[in-house]
């Protein structure tokens, strides 16, 4: 079913001792592609998310002083029969397979048919989620990695915050009702969003921005 990885971008860092007992070795995301379909979205998406990945490694430690080893891989998946639909539950399978020491974070090219997550995703621990939307018309890059900011990285931002506040220590109350307080803020109350640019400095709405965060100074 999983046919080989094709690309891969790595941040390492220095690896802590493990103050906390569930803390995972690595962060490996996790970018889903039929497998005839892979090579183009490698082409298309793998730039944006490679450098999306190495935002997040920083973003991670900026705002909630965590320091883990991140990595990305592409997985061509054959749309298999009825049963082997790609599903949470799929993905919930494959994260135990690959280690549940690692936290998977998957860039999944569908959506949970059910989550108690306002953000189109899913967390557990050690797990992450977000259905990757992509543009339905074809369109140049720079349109392409601009929808990108808007549409995927506030999700990935919410879905990590979940879980790195859980691993934190935190309360439910603050690693998953916070979170959606917050978000409903930036939806609904249109609180903005954070922006940043390529070279993560933050920046806003109306200049180029390269990543759209939730307010984590919030959380
Ligand atoms: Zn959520």
């Amino acid at each position: 079913m999983i046919t080989a990885a094709a690309a891969a971008a790595t941040c390492t860092t220095a690896s802590s001792d493990g103050d906390l007992w569930d803390k995972p070795e690595k962060l490996f995301f996790i970018y889903i592609a039929k497998s005839d379909e892979w090579q183009k979205r490698q082409q298309e998406d793998w730039e944006y998310v490679s450098s999306m990945v190495r935002f997040y490694h920083w973003w991670a430690r900026r705002f909630f002083d965590y320091e883990i080893s991140v990595e990305a891989d592409i997985l061509p998946v054959i749309p298999g029969k009825l049963f082997d639909r790609m599903s949470l539950g799929y993905l919930l399978r494959d994260h135990e397979e690959r280690g549940k020491d690692t936290y998977h974070f998957y860039l999944a090219n569908f959506k949970p048919f059910w989550t108690d997550c306002q953000a189109d995703g899913y967390a557990a621990d050690n797990f992450g989620m977000i259905h990757w939307k992509r543009p339905k018309e074809q369109v140049g890059e720079t349109a392409r990695n601009t929808f990108f900011a808007d549409e995927n990285c506030p999700k990935v931002s919410h879905m990590l915050a979940h879980e790195i506040l859980r691993q934190n220590g935190k309360k439910k109350k603050e690693y998953f009702e916070k979170v959606h307080e917050l978000w409903q803020q930036h939806k609904e109350k249109k609180k903005p969003f954070l922006y940043f640019d390529s070279q993560f400095k933050r920046t806003n709405v109306a200049g180029t921005y390269r990543f759209v965060t939730l307010d984590a100074t919030e959380l």
